[in-house]
């Protein structure tokens, strides 16, 4: 039987929009020392804006009829930002399918199509314009057959309670504190940096998130807490010692697969969830 003090904590955590599915887990957020964070959708809102669109040999129109014909098919932020572009002369796609990490490729007017970033195009020997090399942006590139057609540049930003969560977390006595994303290495170290966190890693496909968490839990006494929102996240949130998804964005994979559900997808609930667990501990033990 679950002790009394339990149904506390648990209540006081879903007064704060954080759901635990067992108790069991208040016990395990109370031995963190470690948190690992998404970025897209985690700690950024999610939410990208269209900053620049660049097509070779085509009219913009129909370059981004094409990129939307396939995005209209995706669930993934990445696809809300490009389905915003108003005159899109939109086609129809078939066969799409998503890439882990990667993107997506399907058939567009009979012609092959693959959108999503650098590692895609370089996986199908398609030659990408250095001119990329310089953008700090997440860039969406697209190859049709095996021609460099052009891409778009978007820009997410911070979560209002980024630098908040952090602070929080700090306070805490959390000892080490991470990004793990798919997005590019460069924006990725720039967020980290900008927020101050130990250290951080872009450019990762889901199993090489799965590796880097099984790496820092076998070091001796870490307890992990990974938190994401994406489909991709699941792996990674299911090998956690504490698996944390937002609920509100998350996918449902995420959602089903973690432990705790952040209602609200502030990552300052992140600091809270802990904060409740400590106090529930003192009252059953
Ligand atoms: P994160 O770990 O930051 O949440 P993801 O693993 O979801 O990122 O995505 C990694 C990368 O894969 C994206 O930055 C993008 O380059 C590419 N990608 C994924 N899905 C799409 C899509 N629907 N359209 C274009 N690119 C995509
Ligand atoms: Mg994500």
């Amino acid at each position: 039987s679950i002790p009394l003090g339990y149904f506390g904590g648990l209540g006081a955590a879903s007064r704060n929009g954080i759901l635990f599915k067992g108790a069991s887990f208040l016990d395990a957020m109370t031995k963190l020392n470690t948190i690992v964070m998404d970025k897209t959708g985690t700690i950024t809102k999610g939410v990208f804006k269209i900053k620049e669109i660049k097509s070779f040999g085509m009219e913009e129109r129909e370059f981004m009829g094409y990129l939307m014909a396939m995005e209209a098919q995706s669930t993934h932020p990445i696809a809300q930002a490009i389905l915003q572009y108003k005159n899109g002369n939109i086609s129809k796609a078939v066969e799409v399918s998503e890439l882990a990490g990667k993107g997506l490729k399907g058939i567009v007017n009979g012609k092959k199509v693959l959108v999503g970033n650098r590692a895609l195009m370089d996986a199908n020997g398609i030659t990408v314009p250095t001119e990329t090399d310089s953008i700090v942006e997440t860039i969406i590139m697209v190859g049709v057959d095996s021609d460099f057609l052009g891409y778009v540049t978007i820009a997410d930003e911070l979560k209002e309670d980024a630098h908040q969560a952090v602070q929080q977390i700090r306070n805490v006595g959390i000892s080490e504190l991470i990004i793990l994303s798919g997005d590019k290495d460069s924006i990725t170290q720039k967020v980290a940096m900008e927020l101050g966190l130990d250290w951080a890693k872009g450019g990762l496909l889901p199993e090489d998130k799965l590796n880097e968490v099984e790496k820092l839990k076998q070091r001796s006494d870490n307890v992990i807490s990974f938190v994401g929102d994406g489909i991709n996240d699941a792996p990674v949130l299911a090998i956690s010692d504490v698996g944390i998804a937002m609920g509100g964005l998350g996918s449902d994979v995420a959602i089903e697969t973690a432990d705790v559900i952040i209602q609200t997808d502030q990552p300052s609930k992140i600091a809270r969830a802990i904060k409740i667990a400590r106090s529930t501990r003192r009252i059953v033990w």
